[in-house]
């Protein structure tokens, strides 16, 4: 994975990029709540799962059904986040799918399990250029930890940014149109 605040980034700078108005930020938080949701399945590692499990780390949760169907169960509250259903889910999904999209091109441990439940097999994208990030906080303060951070402000904070400036620029120059 990613640092896990990383992967919040995402949908934070496509909410900021397209505005308060598309996106709400009580729909931007539980983007980047969604974003981080699928790492929840290191818990597996104390529940002696191993990786390579289905319920192992990278497995149900970084599958493209479990982005699917995951924001489904928030399609109820979608007067709380104050957008249609479709936006509402359309978001959130993107959140999930970056997230596994962003562990796919990372340099190490086991490929995310896309096609779960209808296959095992662990994919890696064509290019992985993210450090892949070490387990626990105390790792980041070596060498290591600081070559990942800098690995992902380059590969993902710095693309963001670009990302969300050229969305809020398009946003203004449709303004004055
Ligand atoms: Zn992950």
């Amino acid at each position: 994975m990613p640092t896990v605040i990383t992967h919040a980034i995402v949908p934070i700078s496509i909410g900021l990029g397209l505005g308060r108005k598309a996106v709400p930020i009580r729909l931007m938080a539980a983007g980047a709540i969604f974003a981080m949701l699928p790492d929840a399945d290191v818990i597996a590692f104390k529940f002696g799962i191993a990786y390579s499990d289905a319920l192992g780390h990278r497995g149900a949760s970084h599958s493209l059904l479990f982005a699917a169907a995951a924001p489904l169960l928030m399609l109820p509250f979608k007067r709380f986040f104050g957008v249609s259903a479709v936006k509402l889910w359309a978001f959130l999904f993107v959140a999930l799918l970056s997230h596994s999209l962003l562990d796919a091109c990372t340099t190490g441990g086991l490929g995310v399990a896309w096609l779960l439940p209808f296959s095992d097999e662990r994919f890696f994208a064509p290019f992985q250029m993210i450090r892949v990030a070490p387990f626990g906080i105390s790792a980041y303060l070596t060498d290591r930890g600081v070559a990942v951070i800098l690995s992902e402000l380059l590969w993902v904070w710095l693309p963001m940014f670009c990302i969300g400036a050229i969305l809020r620029a398009a946003r203004y120059a449709k303004l004055k149109t």
